[in-house]
């Protein structure tokens, strides 16, 4: 491989619903901690290798996937039907290409037909069925749809249902309501990708899709400002356009990514949604806001690792 001069960078996240701080069991806080360096070192690791920036994130992304702890592929949320439906994307900062899927019941590791779509200009998205049939089609792994199931998603969309009945939807807590995964890298090329894997939140209707497979709100990445991924609530992200409008920010009004995404994570909270989002800039900036009570999240770089869930 050649080696570029940029300094690679790699940000994640794993949903912005982390479980409050004086619930986080020692053992919970371990696996997540250790979930999240894990993530971080198999996406560092192509771009040391001079890999591109959307292998690096599609590689991180699947080691979330295949984590319960997080709500994206084995142990994501299920729906009110008591299935998974799962949404991803990615996009590629060089070429302006991406791929995703909505919806989809059997693909094991969404990130890499989002990735695998994002190769090809048509069809970008694809849903449900089709979405599993191309995956398979391609080769991707395919597995049936209650191996995504654990029995703490089981309790969760129980505990959901429990709280519809009764009327304390509204009191729920977030990590109930939120979980997703996300990725933003640069390459030793200087060139930028972000990739997002979600189970949607606990409960949610069938057929319902939220912002992660949707490019411009819970994914984008362009070499000319930024690429980033987020969590929170979807409709939210979807009705402002979130990705593309702090790309469009940083553009057109030259903030800085610091301004521009923390200017709409506060626009989040302004409209009552938990949010959160992982990003980095085309000089290697990285910023990781949100505003719930956790978010867990890392970055990497060659001079070291940082992994948190709450604020430090
Ligand atoms: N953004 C995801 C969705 O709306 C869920 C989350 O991150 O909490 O599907």
């Amino acid at each position: 491989m050649t080696t570029g001069t940029v300094q690679p960078v790699l940000a994640i996240h794993g949903g912005c619903g982390a479980i409050p701080k004086d619930e986080l069991t020692p053992d919970f806080n371990r696996a997540a901690r250790d979930a999240l360096h894990r993530a971080l070192q198999a996406g560092f690791a192509v771009l040391t290798a001079g890999g591109p920036a959307s292998d690096a994130v599609t590689e991180a992304v699947a080691v979330m996937e295949d984590d319960p702890v997080f709500n994206a592929g084995y142990g994501a949320a299920l729906n009110r039907a008591g299935h998974h439906e799962l949404d991803s994307a990615l996009m590629d900062g060089q070429s302006g290409m991406a791929g995703a899927v909505a919806g989809a019941r059997r693909i094991r590791h969404p990130v890499r037909a989002a990735r695998a779509l994002a190769e090809v200009a048509d069809p970008l998205l694809l849903v449900g069925d089709a979405a599993d049939e191309w995956a398979a089609r391609h080769g991707l792994e395919v597995v049936d749809n209650t191996f995504f199931t654990t029995p703490s998603r089981r309790e969760a969309l129980e505990r959901m249902l429990e709280r519809e009945r009764e009327g304390t939807l509204s009191a729920a807590p977030e990590r109930d309501k939120h979980g997703t995964v996300g990725a933003a890298a640069l390459d030793r090329h200087g060139h930028l990708a972000a990739a997002t894997s979600t189970g949607g939140y606990t409960a949610k209707p069938a057929g319902r899709v939220g912002d992660s497979p949707i490019i411009g709100a819970g994914t984008w990445a362009d070499d000319r400002t930024c690429a980033l991924s987020g969590t929170g609530k979807g409709e939210l992200f979807i009705r402002r356009s979130l990705g593309h409008e702090i790309h469009a920010r940083m553009l057109y009004q030259g903030a800085s990514l610091t301004q521009a995404a923390g200017a709409m994570i506060q626009e989040m909270t302004d409209l009552g949604g938990g949010a959160g989002l992982c990003a980095v800039d085309r000089h290697g900036n990285v910023a990781l806001p949100y505003n719930t009570e956790g978010m867990y999240r890392g970055w990497i770089t060659a001079q070291g690792v940082h992994v948190a869930i709450h604020e430090n």
